[in-house]
């Protein structure tokens, strides 16, 4: 059960034992959170990070480690859903996020395995194959880069398993989250951020600003003049304004022993349902398969799916391996799908003390490192693009 990327040491930083006073109260310890701690620490604030876990240790330590652009949706849908305007605006900060990611691994020196290979979306029908081919050209149209690649130009080993065209998006990456995410904390902890792990936060109120108060379960109180809400799946149970505007998924994952390289960019099949990529030691991570039974796949517990396991690795021994295939680790991850499937980024409605970043629906590692840099500057600025453009009041 334990996720591969959090299969590695970890000295956690102490529980909160005392009471504290600081500048900015950040709660949750995974992407969003721990950018924003670095980026408000940054700032010369003084700032608490506390994360009822450990850092990493939930979404962001089990997914899949794709840096992807874009919304869960491919671009065709989300012009459709959002308008063409709004879909490239959001679409823009995506990548926007991609480029501060990279930024932060090269001035804080991250060991993270992040790579810039791009990423290539498959279709297996003619249906799914109609709707990549539109999506390639309306990025294309809109400026962002994407090449169709005809069957005959796909690698073998994805022909043979059934997949027909693809879409490679040059600007996409891949890291490993746990070490990226641990490695920001890090560097927020460099610039004075103070870090409690195994603190869970019991109660939040943010009803006045300047005067935000955070209980934690323990008992020891944190007084500051702000709070950010960042923890994704769980939004609801510290805000009552967020119960019915984010849900808990949960998503299945695993890993194998390394095999020779077969894979050379972070693949999306099934219409995003179906993911996979090859870690630098050559391990395949896959995930996905939840469409299988949407029903059961819910809620905050991080738990096996025997049946959609059992296809994923179905799936995995289709392909063409030299090597005998093996699977070390198997695992599950709670995503946080918001309701109309964007992130909330901004000011929380009912408490005007606090900012939250959850949400990601299933592409936080497109949105959540930006998403807690924006927090950081709506704190010091009162305003960025992002928190306007994905302000939770949308959904008021
Ligand atoms: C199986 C799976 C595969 C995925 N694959 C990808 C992918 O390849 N690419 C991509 O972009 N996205 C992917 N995602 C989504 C991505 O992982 C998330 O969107 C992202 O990690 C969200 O980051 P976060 O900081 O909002 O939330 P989280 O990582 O969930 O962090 C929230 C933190 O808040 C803490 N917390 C919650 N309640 C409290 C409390 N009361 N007190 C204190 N702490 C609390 C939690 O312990 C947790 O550490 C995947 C997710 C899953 C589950």
């Amino acid at each position: 059960m334990r996720p591969y990327w959090l299969d590695i040491p970890h000295r956690p930083s102490p529980a909160l034992a005392q009471d504290l006073k600081v500048d900015v109260v950040v709660i949750g310890a995974g992407l969003c959170g721990s950018s924003a701690a670095l980026h408000l620490a940054q700032q010369g604030l003084s700032v608490a990070l506390l994360e009822g876990s450990h850092i990493a240790s939930s979404a962001t330590g089990r997914n899949a480690g794709f840096i992807l652009q874009g919304t869960a949706e491919r671009y065709d849908r989300a012009v459709q859903v959002m308008g063409r305007e709004r879909a490239r605006a959001v679409h823009a900060l995506t990548l926007q996020n991609h480029q501060a990611m990279a930024q932060a691994i090269e001035s804080h020196g991250l060991d993270c395995q992040y790579q810039k290979r791009g990423s290539l979306q498959l279709a297996s029908s003619a249906q799914e194959e109609a709707e990549l081919t539109a999506a390639c050209e309306l990025l294309n149209a809109d400026g962002f880069e994407a090449r169709l690649i005809p069957k005959e130009d796909l690698p073998p080993a994805l022909t043979q398993t059934g997949h027909r065209l693809g879409v490679f998006l040059p600007g996409d990456g891949e890291v490993q989250p746990a070490r990226f995410t641990r490695g920001i904390v890090r560097a927020a902890q460099q610039a004075g951020c103070a870090v409690f792990e195994d603190t869970q936060v019991q109660s939040l109120d943010a009803q006045r600003p300047g005067q935000v108060d955070v209980l934690t379960q323990r008992g020891h109180r944190v007084q500051a003049s702000l709070a950010i809400l960042a923890t994704n799946a769980r939004a609801g149970q510290l805000s009552n304004w967020l119960v019915d505007k984010v849900d808990p998924v949960r998503g299945q994952m695993l890993a194998t022993a390394p095999l020779p390289p077969l894979f050379s960019a972070p693949i999306y099949a099934n219409h995003g349902y179906d993911y996979w990529r090859q870690t630098p030691e050559g391990r395949v991570v896959l995930g996905g398969w939840r469409n299988l039974d949407p029903e059961t796949e819910v809620g905050h517990e991080e738990r096996l799916h025997p049946g959609i396991q059992e296809r994923m690795s179905d799936f995995l021994s289709r392909f063409p391996w030299e090597e005998q295939l093996q699977v070390t680790h198997r695992w599950s991850g709670t995503m946080g799908f918001s309701r109309d499937g964007l992130p909330l980024v901004g000011p929380l409605p009912g408490q005007p003390g606090a900012l939250c970043g959850v949400g990601f629906t299933g592409h936080g590692f497109g949105f959540a490192f930006l998403a807690g840099q924006a927090l950081a500057a709506m704190v010091q600025h009162g305003e960025h693009a992002m928190c306007t453009a994905l302000d939770p009041r949308r959904l008021s």
